[in-house]
């Protein structure tokens, strides 16, 4: 089957339109309300590249197509299967396979290019440099987050000197394959080498932060994509690749600005608690008050303004639906609900717009961190929702804290928060929460779904 070929100015039209689908797919993904069309917008640009991409070349299609065909109902089942506290695991492995597939591409075109020049050489060894790296680093990203493998920080004595070493080692490679285009030993060299670097690069990286490395790995693939676009001279593979490069970079910066910590710090050092910050019992000894649905049920009656900040313990409990049931029940009566949403609650970007774009929650419902803090003194109820770090106040008091500087939602000077996880557990941070011995706060003890269910049905007894 195939033969068919189109000739290159429409090739290249079609790439100009598939460029323009996928900046206004990007467009369109900052934003919730807009981010399905978003999405959409992309796919139609990629589809409509992959098929010129085949069309233009004049292929045996069969293969091709089997391939497609088994890929695409991969994604599928994967896609619909998927759990939302799963996604990072699914991103990363996502990730791994661009990178991979770049390097296979890369790989293969210049295995069968007959006189390679300087930019297909060069482009070749980035191509299997960055994506060796991120086919292993991102393997690794899923196999910690999954559990698989522990999520503690790994590694051995001089692992950072070593690589180093890997890593000149790895450029050294590229600087040959540039000076010698038939040394084809030095692309496998450069392709192993670099395997080994995403794994000794990523396994010192606590379980923790892999959120952050999987955005950084995207960045990455994007990288490698575009490399291979030189390789091929294929125009939209360049321009894909650097949005993707690009957009993957600015997200790492954003999670790193709302963690407060710096790039180096998340791949280099260390998070958790400090041994001489406050323990548990110095900070809530005694004075921790617990209530109960029905006392939490009276409150919400009288109150005209109530806020729900959730956090991870809302995707853990899958609590979205019954949180949205809660805010009808109050709607109904009169009361304004609305949702302070913090950049990196949950486990990755967007966590809780998606959990709640799940259960139908109006997007005008959702108020930015810095936008509800302007009026947090005006809410009346507080419903801390399985969140826990990004309502600490040690933020802001305690400059020794792990989290000193990380801007949250101010829920502590609302007029009465009422915080609702199973236990006094720590979150991400591992530490404390002052929040908890506050005057203002109640807390709620129980699974977030349990625990809203008997509010709900409180409420419609009340
Ligand atoms: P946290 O991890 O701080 O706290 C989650 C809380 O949820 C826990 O204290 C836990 O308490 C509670 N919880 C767990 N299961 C349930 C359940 N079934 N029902 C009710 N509560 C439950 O979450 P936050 O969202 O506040 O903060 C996110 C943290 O993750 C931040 O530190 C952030 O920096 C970090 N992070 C976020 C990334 C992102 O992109 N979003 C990426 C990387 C890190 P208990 O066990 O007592 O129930």
């Amino acid at each position: 089957m195939g033969g068919f070929k189109i000739d290159i100015g429409w090739v290249n039209l079609a790439y100009v339109v598939a460029s323009v689908l996928f900046i206004n797919g990007l467009k369109g993904l900052t934003h919730p309300r807009t981010a399905v069309r978003g999405n959409l917008t992309s796919a139609v640009g990629m589809l409509l590249a992959v098929v010129v991409t085949l069309l233009a070349n004049g292929l045996d299609y069969t293969w091709i197509l089997v391939g497609a065909v088994i890929g695409g109902l991969v994604g599928a089942v994967a896609a619909t299967r998927v759990q939302m506290t799963q996604m990072p695991e699914m991103v990363a492995l996502f990730n791994g396979f661009g990178g991979g597939a770049s390097v296979l591409v890369a790989g293969a075109a210049f295995l069968i290019a007959s006189e390679p020049d300087a930019q297909m050489t060069v482009s070749t060894g980035l191509s299997g440099l960055i994506g060796s790296v991120t086919f292993t680093g991102s393997m690794i990203a899923f196999l910690k987050l999954a559990e698989i493998m522990p999520g503690r920080q790994l590694g051995f004595p001089g692992i950072k000197a070593f690589n180093a070493l890997m890593g000149l080692g790895a450029l050294g490679c590229v600087a040959w394959l540039t000076v010698d285009p038939t040394a084809v030993l030095a692309y496998w060299l450069i392709v192993a080498i670099a395997a080994v670097l995403g794994v000794t690069l990523t396994i010192p990286i606590g379980g923790a932060d892999m959120p952050v490395v999987i955005s950084l790995l995207n960045s990455y693939s994007g990288l490698a994509a575009a490399a291979t676009g030189f390789v091929l001279m294929n125009n939209v593979l360049i321009i894909a690749g650097s949005l993707v490069g690009a957009s993957g970079i600015i997200l790492t910066r954003i999670m790193c600005k709302a963690m407060n910590r710096s790039l180096t710090n998340v791949l280099f050092g260390t998070m958790g608690p400090s041994a001489d910050g406050p323990s548990a019992d110095d900070v809530y000894g005694g004075k921790v008050k617990a209530t109960s649905p029905d006392e939490v049920a009276m409150m919400l009656e009288t109150a005209q303004r109530v806020l729900v900040v959730p956090g991870y313990g809302l995707a853990v409990a899958q609590a979205q639906h019954i949180v949205r049931d809660m805010a009808n029940i109050l709607e109904s009566r009169g009361i304004t609900v609305e949702y302070g949403i913090h950049p990196v609650a949950g486990r990755m970007p967007g966590h809780m717009n998606v959990l709640l774009a799940e259960a139908d929650v109006p997007y005008d419902k959702l108020r930015e961190m810095d936008d509800i803090n302007n009026e947090i003194s005006q809410i009346d109820v507080c419903m801390v929702v399985g969140a826990n770090d990004v309502v600490n106040p040690a933020a802001r008091t305690d400059p020794k804290s792990p989290i000193a500087g990380m801007p949250i939602i101010d829920v502590d000077k609302a007029r009465t928060v009422v915080v609702v996880k199973r236990s006094l557990s720590p979150g991400f941070a591992g530490i404390p929460n002052p929040l908890f011995a506050m005057d203002n706060c109640l807390m709620m003890f129980g699974d977030g779904k349990k625990a809203l269910t008997e509010l709900v049905h409180a409420l419609k007894e009340g």
